[in-house]
């Protein structure tokens, strides 16, 4: 069974992180949405908010779990038994900094990191903007799931 982990805050999900998921389906046999928890961030969302954008945007998708994990993402895919993490890559500052993750991850462990091309269409997408938007009382149903705009 491939089973592949994918890790984030997902304050909140967007149409960037659906369209890495939605590309990987096709690869796995299932993708656990993994959401990592660190007590010393501030989120917008809160953890039952952010699960249940991804919950209700992929109802019915039995491919498709979500959960919750605190500590190293590599512990966490042991425990899960997940030989993959699936990343997304947008510009060269994500490729800088998930190079060194995955090279680290790859040394304390088997575990190997898929990374997809973020679309052309949704490449500039990021969940910080789409915070920043909110902040400010603005419209951001072209850069988020529906499930996100019905909270
Ligand atoms: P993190 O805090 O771990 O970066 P995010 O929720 O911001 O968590 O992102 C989770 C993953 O989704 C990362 O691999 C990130 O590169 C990817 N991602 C976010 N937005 C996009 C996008 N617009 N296109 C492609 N990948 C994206």
């Amino acid at each position: 069974m491939k089973r592949a982990v994918f890790p984030g805050s997902f304050d909140p999900l967007t149409l960037g992180h659906k369209d890495i998921i939605d590309r990987a389906l096709p690869l796995f046999d299932e993708i656990i949405i993994a959401i990592g928890t660190n007590s010393s961030k501030k989120y917008m969302f809160t953890l039952e908010q952010r699960i249940a954008f991804i919950k209700k945007t992929y109802k019915g998708v039995e491919k498709i779990k979500v959960d919750t994990y605190q500590g190293l993402t590599i512990d966490y895919c042991k425990k899960v038994n997940s030989d993959y993490i699936l990343r997304g890559l947008r510009n060269p500052a994500d490729f800088e900094f998930e190079k060194a993750i995955a090279h680290t991850n790859r040394k304390m462990s088997k575990i190997e990191t898929v990374f997809l091309l973020t679309s052309a269409d949704t490449s500039y997408i990021s969940s910080s903007i789409v915070r920043d938007i909110l902040r400010n009382k603005g419209d951001v149903s072209l850069f988020v799931p529906k499930a996100v705009l019905t909270k």
